[in-house]
């Protein structure tokens, strides 16, 4: 399938030949109040921090050890409870060091970096990196385009790799677009060919690939009950030590607070939304950092933030990126489709919808009783 014929499906498909929400097999559980109401109640974009306010158990429970730091442009918290604990967290925390020397796009001498100025020479990758890139490529396909790992140019254009935020010209953005297109990759075995001009960027999925191999590693160090939060990527090792589930707090996309706890055990959650990083252009606008690679412009596809519950982060990552672009009909249809995951997407109306793998895992905040909510049912 060449460039030209992926873009165009995803377009119609995303266009005319959008099904219609389904109202079949979805009941509304919110109390009453409709949309309107919601949208007044979440009125300004903010952010407000993951919640695990269940974390704190009974008196039997041992003291978790704790690592917070900077890593992969974002704030890190790792927690882990049992013997050894420690160790194995220092060992996690070099692990995160490690990987994004890897995978940074800035850092000169990483493998991202050297693949970014390659000029069109083909680039011996380590297993991870080939790895990352492998699985960014796979899920590009399998969202037809909606995940696009060569974006980076056209997110430099607006400023979102520098935080000197500007509104591009549409000919700048054309231009910038005709040279990105994950499937002119070339990715065999361990090495892999970027076109001269395209660049790589793999940060859409490295947080959830990167909490993977710190689950692997917290494991194989014999730790069962542990939760890690990478920029809000959390994911879960067993239960807390008391054997109950982690509860999450799903942070409002509209302002302070959280809208929701969701409890779950051995899993990743991950969410994407454009209101942690943007910024508010001269025509007043919001721009956020995450951009439909048909457009080259920031998202709007009608939702404020999608929450993706998987066994592994890597696919919650990719999944939770491209399925903000695909917006709510499309996501939609994505999970019917696919088996492997759960979501929780709040509509930029205020609404929130549910997979039905969550319904009984998932419960409104006190504050947020007037949100319509809506189970999927497959
Ligand atoms: P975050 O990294 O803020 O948790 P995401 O996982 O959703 O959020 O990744 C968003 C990042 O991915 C952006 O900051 C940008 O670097 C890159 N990006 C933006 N749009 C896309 C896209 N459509 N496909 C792939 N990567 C994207
Ligand atoms: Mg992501």
């Amino acid at each position: 399938m060449n460039e030209d014929s992926v873009r165009e499906t995803r377009k119609e498909k995303a266009g005319k030949g959008r099904p219609a929400l389904k109202k079949t097999g979805i009941h509304r559980a919110g109390k009453g109040a409709g949309r309107g109401h919601a949208a007044q109640v979440l009125a300004a974009v903010l952010l407000a921090g993951t919640l695990t306010s269940c974390q704190r158990g009974g008196a039997a429970e041992t003291e978790p050890a704790v690592r917070d730091f900077f890593a992969m442009n974002t704030s890190v918290s790792f927690t882990a409870y049992g013997d050894g604990a420690e160790e194995a967290l220092a060992a996690a925390e070099e692990r995160m060091g490690q990987l994004e020397s890897l995978w940074s796009v800035t850092e000169e001498g990483s493998e991202i970096y050297r693949v970014n100025h390659s000029g069109g020479e083909p680039v011996v990758l380590s297993r991870e990196t080939a790895d990352l890139a492998e699985f960014a490529l796979e899920m590009a396909e399998e969202t037809q385009g909606a995940l696009e790992p060569t974006l980076y140019p056209v997110l430099e254009a607006w400023g979102f790799t520098t935080d000197e935020h500007r509104i591009p010209e549409e000919t700048e953005i054309q231009e910038l677009l005709s040279n990105t297109g994950y499937e002119k990759v070339r990715l065999d075995g361990e090495t892999i060919r970027l076109p001269e001009g395209m660049e790589l960027d793999l940060g859409a999925v490295g947080k959830g690939y990167a909490g993977d191999f710190i689950c692997e590693l917290l494991r194989e160090q014999g730790i069962t009950s542990a939760l890690l939060d990478i920029g809000g990527n959390i994911q879960t090792i067993g239960t807390r030590p008391d054997g109950s589930d982690w509860g999450l707090g799903l942070r409002n996309p509209f302002g302070e607070g959280t809208v929701g706890v969701l409890t779950v055990s051995d899993c990743a959650v991950v969410t994407s939304g454009n209101y942690e990083n943007y910024f508010v252009g001269e025509d007043g606008k919001t721009y956020g950092h995450i951009l439909d690679p048909e457009t080259g412009h920031p998202a709007e596809s009608g939702l404020a933030s999608v929450s993706i519950v998987t066994e592994e982060g890597k696919l919650g990552d990719a999944l939770s990126t491209s399925l903000f672009v695909m917006g709510p009909e499309e996501a939609e249809a994505f999970w019917r489709e696919n088996e492997d995951f759960e979501m929780i997407v709040i509509t930029q109306e205020g609404e929130i919808i549910v997979t039905e793998g969550l319904e009984d895992r998932f419960v409104l905040g006190n504050d947020f009783q007037n949100m319509e909510l809506q189970i999927l049912e497959r």
